[in-house]
């Protein structure tokens, strides 16, 4: 029996998930992964590397590295153009057709501004240049604060954060941390007490999804550390220096961060496959789409629905085990077996809010910790998702010791990551 051609269009939680289970079947599948990156982003942990916490690489890895010892599994950097579901094909942006005998489509999620204008001055999380970037325009706000005080005034040092999700939160909470507890390591006490950090969202709660507890836990923590909270409220336009609000306040700011939503990434539509809610692709239980045997849909791009007939929520743990399983479900076909339906193992939800404080809601009876113990069950379940994805998780499980344990000193050269006081090299 020769091995099926198996295409997988993104190299998220999803796409790896699925590649890395089949690279241990070389007799069932020939694996050709696309991204439109040759690295791997792990972006549960992007605003540690906008807030100088983590470097890039630490973050990030190489996809030819990860597969290299897998010979039934080709790496292949390129973007996905276009899919036919019907022949299962997909198009490259070098204009190249990819064949498959089961075709997966992982390409994940981008934000969704839901057209309020103005997007185009935002900073939104969704990538390692977003974060990069966003790094960036921190360190730029605080020394041009320092050159020229009045510009402070004038919303330079002020940070609105969109969205009370679970990505507003960590940033806001992270950016609150490194006004108070690392820039005085650099800037002036005068200058740092004038940074803002504004977060504004539309909901009536921070961390919408979580129970109401956790509701009222962030919110404490983050108005202790100095963050503005702004409910029941819309950005309904922004520009170059400053937010407008649907209650007709304005906020002077030349750094808006976007965590206001997701919707599906390009490749959905350019799949002709039909879009449901957030324009993602509603797959069956068993992960494929309806009418199209042999192509599935996992992770952010798919409403994958649960067993009360709703979507399971956008999450890294649901994509990396939507992976896996697209993987035994492809080997079990090649075998002539009946497919499984996906069944998810729960690992909970869970936030950092800042600096020792985390919310975790674990299992499925959302049993709720918070602060060091919460942090030490957020610790374990990305410490499991980066085991998922990546063969080296040491860089992170050092951040997160030192997190814990030290005091951290503000180190700005791109890669490097932050330096804690007391290390050999800080
Ligand atoms: C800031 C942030 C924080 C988060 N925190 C958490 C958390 O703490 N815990 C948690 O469980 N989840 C978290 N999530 C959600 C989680 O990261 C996503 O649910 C998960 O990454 C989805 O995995 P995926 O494989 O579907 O997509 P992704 O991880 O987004 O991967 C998609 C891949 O597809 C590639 N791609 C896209 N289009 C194309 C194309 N046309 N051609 C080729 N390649 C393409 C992209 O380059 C990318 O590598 C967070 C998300 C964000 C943005």
């Amino acid at each position: 029996m020769a091995p099926a051609k198996v295409v997988i269009v993104g190299a998220g939680f999803a796409g790896i998930g699925c590649a890395r289970e089949l690279a241990k079947h070389p007799h069932h599948a020939e694996v050709t992964l696309v991204d439109a990156h040759d690295y791997h982003q792990f972006l549960p942990l992007l605003y540690q590397v906008a807030t100088f916490q983590l470097a890039g690489t630490d973050v990030s890895m190489d996809l030819d590295e990860l597969f290299r010892r897998h010979d039934n599994v080709t790496f292949r950097l390129a973007t996905a153009t276009s899919v036919d579901p019907t022949t299962k094909t997909v198009t490259l942006d070098d204009g190249t057709t990819l064949e498959a005998d089961h075709l997966v489509l992982a390409a994940g999620s981008q934000a969704n501004f839901f057209g309020t204008p103005g997007a185009e001055h935002t900073f939104p999380l969704y990538s390692l240049d977003d974060a990069r970037r966003l790094r960036t325009r921190v360190i730029e706000a605080f020394e041009e604060g320092e050159r020229d005080p009045s510009a402070i005034e004038t919303g330079g040092l002020t940070f609105v954060v969109v969205g009370a999700g679970a990505t507003g939160t960590e940033i806001a909470g992270a950016l609150a941390d490194l006004i108070r507890d690392v820039m005085p390591s650099r800037f002036h006490d005068e200058q740092l007490a004038r940074a803002r950090v504004v977060i504004v969202d539309a909901g009536t709660a921070v961390l919408g999804p979580f129970s109401p507890k956790a509701h009222e836990y962030a919110s404490k923590v983050l108005t202790e550390r100095g963050v503005e909270i702004k409910l029941g409220t819309k950005v309904s336009d922004i520009t170059a220096d400053r937010v407008v609000l649907s209650d007709g306040d304005t906020i002077d700011t030349r750094c808006v961060i976007w965590g206001g939503g997701l919707e599906a990434a390009p490749l959905a539509a350019a799949s002709g496959l039909t879009q449901g809610r957030g324009g993602r692709i509603d797959v069956g239980t068993d992960l494929t789409v309806n009418g199209f045997p042999g192509v599935f849909v996992i992770g952010d791009l798919a409403n994958i629905p649960a067993d009360d007939g709703r979507p399971f929520p956008q999450l890294g743990s649901v994509a990396l085990q939507a992976g896996q399983w697209t993987a035994k479900n492809i080997v079990a076909d090649v075998d002539g077996k009946e497919m499984e339906p996906f069944a998810y193992h729960d690992k909970g939800i869970m936030a950092m809010i800042g600096h020792n404080a985390a919310i975790a809601e674990m299992g499925e009876h959302r049993h709720e910790l918070h602060g060091a113990v919460g942090y030490a069950a957020w610790l374990g379940v990305h410490a499991y998702l980066m085991s998922g994805v990546h063969q080296r998780t040491d860089a992170f499980v050092d951040w997160a010791w030192d997190e814990f344990n030290k005091r951290r000193v503000l180190d700005t050269t791109d890669e490097a990551r932050l330096h804690w006081e007391g290390d050999d090299d800080a």
